[in-house]
C-alpha cells in the first residue's frame, strides 16, 4: 500500500487529533508535524489523552501509526558550536524533543544536520557527530537526517557526508535518512534516475536507513543549492519523474510526506495533489481548482 501523506499543523488544543482529521481531511493516510512552530523552540505539553485518541482512531480506520513522522525545528543547528551556549542549547533541546516524541508515541523524526557557518564541512560533520551520540543516548525515538540542498553553508547535501556522520556514530540502531526530492535535485543529484540515487545509498550506507521521503517538485533547476520546493509535476522535476519515486517498489513501505506551497499561501494543495497522484495523471489546472475549492 502507498503510504502518503503530507505537511499537517500541529495545534496547542486538538494537538495530534486535529494533526490526524487534517491528514484525513486529505485523504492521506500518514502526515508529518512539528510540535510547535518550526521557527521557535516553544513548546508546550503534549496531551497524552490525544494521543490514544490519534491511535485508536488510525487503528479503526486500518491506518499504521508508526509511519506518523514529526519534524524538529529548523532553527536549532548542531553542526555550528562556534557559541557553544547555542550548541549546548541545541543539544539539551534536541533531547527534550525526543521525550516529546516518545509521549506522542512517534518514533520518527527527521532533523536537518545543520550548518557549519563558515566552520567547514569537516568540522560541521564533527559537531554533528559529537551532538548526536548525547541525543540518541537512550533515545527509542529514530533521527533520520534530511538530505539537504546545500544552500549557504548546510551540511548533509551529499550522500558522502551523510556516511561520514553515520559511520561516526557509537550507536546506529536510531539514525536514519530522509530523502527530499527537491533537496536532491537542488544539491546536483538527477532524480530523474532515483534508483541510481538508492544505489548509491544502498552501497555507502544501507538502504534500510532510508525512514521517509519528502515528495516535492523543486522551482529550480538541478544543482542550483535554491531550495524553494514547487507543487507535484509544476517545477523542473517534473510530474512523471516525481510519481516514478512515489511508487519506486523500493521504497515501497517508508512513509512519503509532501511539503509543496499553499496555493497563493492560502489554499492547502495536498488533498488536490494526493488525488492526482493515486490517479496517476497530470492534471494541468490543479491550481485553478485547489483555488475553486473543487
Ligand atoms: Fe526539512
Ligand atoms: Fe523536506
Ligand atoms: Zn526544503
Amino acid at each position: 500500500m502507498l503510504i502518503l501523506g503530507s505537511h499537517v499543523k500541529f495545534q496547542r488544543n486538538s494537538q495530534i487529533m486535529g494533526s490526524l482529521e487534517e491528514a484525513l481531511s486529505y485523504n492521506a493516510n500518514t502526515f508529518m508535524f512539528y510540535t510547535g512552530a518550526p521557527q521557535n523552540t516553544y513548546r508546550g505539553h503534549i496531551d497524552l489523552e490525544k494521543v490514544k485518541e490519534a491511535k485508536r482512531k488510525m487503528e479503526d480506520l486500518g491506518l499504521d501509526y508508526s509511519k506518523v513522522v514529526v519534524h524538529a525545528p529548523y532553527i536549532v543547528n548542531i553542526a555550528n558550536d562556534k557559541d557553544p551556549d547555542k550548541y549546548e542549547f541545541s543539544i539539551s533541546f534536541l533531547k527534550q524533543e525526543i521525550k516529546r516524541c516518545e509521549e506522542l508515541e512517534v518514533y520518527n523524526m527527521v532533523l536537518h544536520p545543520g550548518s557549519h557557518v563558515g566552520l567547514g564541512v569537516e568540522r560541521g560533520i564533527q559537531n554533528i557527530k559529537k551532538a548526536l551520540n548525547e541525543i540518541l543516548k537512550d533515545s527509542k525515538v529514530t533521527i533520520l537526517l534530511e538530505t539537504m540542498a546545500g544552500k549557504g553553508t548546510e551540511v548533509g547535501s551529499r550522500i558522502d557526508e551523510m556516511k561520514s556522520i553515520i559511520d561516526g556514530l557509537e550507536d546506529k540502531s536510531h539514525i536514519g535518512l530522509c530523502l527530499d526530492t527537491c533537496h536532491l535535485n537542488d544539491a546536483g543529484y538527477d532524480v530523474l534516475n532515483f534508483d541510481k540515487i538508492l544505489d548509491e545509498i544502498d552501497e555507502k550506507i544501507g538502504l534500510d536507513y532510508v525512514g521517509c521521503v519528502h515528495i516535492n517538485d523543486s522551482k529550480n533547476i538541478r544543482e542550483s543549492h535554491k531550495d524553494r520546493h514547487e507543487n507535484f509535476g509544476f517545477g523542473s522535476i517534473g510530474f512523471d519523474s516525481l510519481l516514478k519515486i512515489v511508487y519506486n517498489k523500493r521504497l515501497e513501505s517508508i512513509p512519503k510526506i509532501l511539503e509543496t506551497p499553499y496555493v497563493d499561501r492560502e489554499y492547502p494543495p495536498y488533498k488536490y495533489e494526493i488525488e492526482m497522484i493515486h490517479n496517476k495523471k497530470f492534471n494541468e489546472n490543479l491550481m485553478e481548482n485547489i483555488k475553486n475549492g473543487k
